[in-house]
């Protein structure tokens, strides 16, 4: 982030296709898979592509044949932006494994910009009881952390370890303690500890910390491989750890009988379909979610992303548009 990779451009409004609709965006969240493409871990699919998949906006025109939003109505764009429907993932219900599946902000152009068009079928209509800003995080972090948590198969009233504590697991970790776990969270960052113990986490410590517990569920929002073995000692015997980020550093190897035996297991989390989407908005407003965001201007999109590099966010950080 040091080299300032993000440029702020004038570009005509965009014509929305026959299935697609103009949305003008109100708040865009700022999620670390913007800062992955932005730093180059991730690369990119379109050169100049607006990034941003976390966008809550109004309707302005709908395509002829895009019939499920009116002008006016507030919607958001989220991650998933199309799949082709007829592979054989998406027909057993895993269009977020489709090979053809295509992603606001990195093949599409996304939300930290005034306007965008998204395909009618992939936009979410929104939950009652949130304001716009913290709507925005909800629509990737909140879905994924909840997919997440989904994968990471945690027992009623188990027992969950989280490593990194952001606008993702802030999210989850509630999802998780209404449904009576206790969360032990692990994370470097002092902000992002006491928020967790003020959402009522069980315990809080540093990344490499031993958990007061063993774990029957883990989750990593991290980017960081390095915390896979602590996270995997962690697990109890049967516990499972669910890989979060669409990108990790390097892996440490892996001592079979301290981190695997004992038939615990590791998947990754790889995006998400609609119906975890559909599934996480009505959750988030059953139990009003609390939302800790930061605001920044549109135009210091590079600094919310380098804040978000150095740990420097608490809650989710959010641009605020017009
Ligand atoms: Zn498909
Ligand atoms: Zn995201």
């Amino acid at each position: 982030m040091a080299t300032r990779p993000l440029r702020l451009l004038d570009r005509p409004v965009p014509e929305p296709g026959p299935a697609e609709l103009l949305i003008r965006v109100l708040r865009c969240g700022v999620c670390r898979t913007d800062l992955h493409l932005a730093e180059g871990d991730l690369l990119p699919r379109r050169p100049d592509v607006v990034p941003g998949h976390e966008v809550v906006g109004e309707v302005v025109r709908a395509g002829r044949c895009a019939t499920r939003f009116t002008a006016g109505d507030r919607v958001g764009v989220a991650w998933l932006a199309g799949a082709d429907g007829s592979c054989r993932y998406c027909r057993r219900g895993s269009e977020n494994l489709c090979p053809a599946s295509v992603y606001t902000g990195w093949d599409t152009d996304g939300g930290y910009a005034e306007y965008l068009v998204a395909a009618d079928a992939f936009v979410h209509q929104l939950p009652a009881g949130f304001s716009d800003a913290e709507l925005a995080p909800l629509l990737c972090a909140g879905i994924i952390g909840y997919r997440a948590l989904r994968l990471s198969l945690l027992p009623p009233g188990g027992r969950l370890g989280i490593w990194g504590f952001g606008g993702s697991a802030h999210l989850a970790a509630q999802v998780a303690m209404a449904s009576g776990a206790a969360v032990h969270v692990f994370t470097r960052a002092p902000a992002a500890r006491e928020l967790a113990l003020e959402l009522g986490a069980a315990s809080a410590q540093d990344s490499f910390d031993a958990s007061p517990q063993p774990l029957d569920s883990a989750i990593i929002f991290a980017p960081v491989g390095a915390v896979v073995p602590p996270a995997l000692r962690a697990l109890d015997r049967g516990g499972t750890l669910a890989i979060a980020g669409i990108h990790l550093s390097d892996i440490p190897s892996l001592s079979y009988s301290d981190e695997l035996f004992g038939e615990r297991s590791v998947r990754s989390v790889t995006a998400n379909t609609r119906g975890d989407a559909q599934e996480f908005l009505r959750v988030a407003e059953r139990l009003r979610l609390r939302v800790t965001v930061t605001s920044y201007p549109l135009e210091a999109a590079d600094q919310a992303l380098a804040d978000l590099a150095g740990d420097l966010i608490t809650g989710a950080a959010v641009l605020t548009t017009g």
